[in-house]
């Protein structure tokens, strides 16, 4: 039988370049397609040998065009963190719209099923924990993340469009917070930004008091729940994420430990809007697709540390900390 064929956008980026791995190795032909704009080649550069795995360097906020039969569609290209949407804000708000406009008119034109990355990002700072699909959010359109958020909260709303109105089959997975090897390192992200600094030894640089909770969810986890999703029967939005909440104080205390640094943690601004709480609640996940997070923050790390520890020095020393002056602006 001729292999299924699947497109994964942002196929260069951490999400998407674990899916282009996990799609391989089913047996698919996967067609990555990415702008590189945030993506790395490094993360597929191990993939271009195979002969059922083909690239295309392409901006999706522009028009699309895929040459033969297509299955499945992924649209993973997103900048994706607060930076990215400070440096980037036009870019992050296209792809997202026009993006996904594009790619749900290929989809349609090809019969192919579509699934959107969404994000925890919808729910704003919410005021809900954990916080279940059916929570609607409280967003600052206007706000530094304001570009992503309404930009994943139209793809949603495009995307639920299409499948009313067109029957296209449509998937949308809400994606909270994930780690893991090939995260991209100079986005300000929490996780590369306290290894970075332990690695470096430098102290870790916690915004605000640290109260603030997030729940991160190891990345083979997560591409296990996507994977699932993409074949279950449910057109609604699933929130996939590990629920163990921790504050960032006490995450950064981990890292500490985890790395034997001998720094301390320093306070810096809040970052404006930065979600107090976010945890997912992961029911409809556990009883639609069967899927629980299976590792365990204390694993996951250990694994993304080892992998940091094997990167180059000059790309650990480039890992940008971000003093949240410039981050307010
Ligand atoms: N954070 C921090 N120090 C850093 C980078 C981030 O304390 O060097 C905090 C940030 O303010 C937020 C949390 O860590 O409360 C997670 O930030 P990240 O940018 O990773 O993701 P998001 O806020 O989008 O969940």
């Amino acid at each position: 039988m001729a292999r299924k064929r699947i497109l994964i956008t942002g196929a260069a980026g951490f999400l998407g370049s674990h899916l282009c791995d996990r799609f391989i190795s089913e047996d698919f032909h996967v067609i990555g397609m990415d702008n590189l704009i945030t993506g790395d080649i490094r993360n597929i550069e191990h993939l271009f040998k195979l002969e059922n795995f083909e690239f295309y360097n392409h901006d999706v906020s522009k028009f699309v065009h895929v040459p033969g039969q297509l299955d499945y569609i992924l649209h993973f290209a997103s900048p994706a963190s607060p930076i990215d949407y400070l440096k980037i804000p036009i870019q992050t708000l296209k792809v997202g719209s026009l993006g996904t406009h594009n790619l749900l008119g290929l989809a349609r034109a090809k019969k192919a099923r579509m699934l959107i990355a969404s994000t925890s990002e919808v729910y704003g700072d919410p005021s809900v924990n954990p916080q279940p699909e059916e929570y609607w959010g409280n967003v600052n359109p206007v706000g530094p993340r304001g570009v992503y958020d309404e930009a994943k909260r139209f793809q949603e709303a495009i995307t639920m469009a299409y499948h009313t109105f067109h029957g296209l089959e449509t998937r949308i997975v809400r994606i909270f917070n994930t780690y893991g090897p090939r995260m991209r390192l100079n986005d300000g992200r929490v996780l590369p930004a306290f290894i970075g600094q332990a690695i470096r030894g430098e102290d870790l640089t916690v915004f605000g008091d640290g109260s603030q909770t997030r729940s991160f969810c190891y990345v083979d986890d997560l591409v296990e729940g996507i994977y699932r999703l993409l074949f279950s029967d449910y057109v609604y939005p699933v929130n996939i994420g590990n629920p163990s909440e921790i504050t960032i104080r006490e995450f950064a205390e981990e890292i500490i430990k985890l790395t034997g640094t001998t720094q301390k943690i320093v306070y810096k601004e809040l970052p404006t809007d930065d979600p107090k709480q976010r945890r997912p609640d992961i029911t409809k996940a556990r009883s639609i697709l069967g899927w629980e997070p299976k590792v365990s923050r204390a694993e996951g790390l250990k694994i993304t540390y080892e992998y940091f520890k094997s990167l180059p020095k000059d790309l650990i020393d480039k890992i940008e900390h971000k003093d949240f002056k410039s981050y307010n602006k």
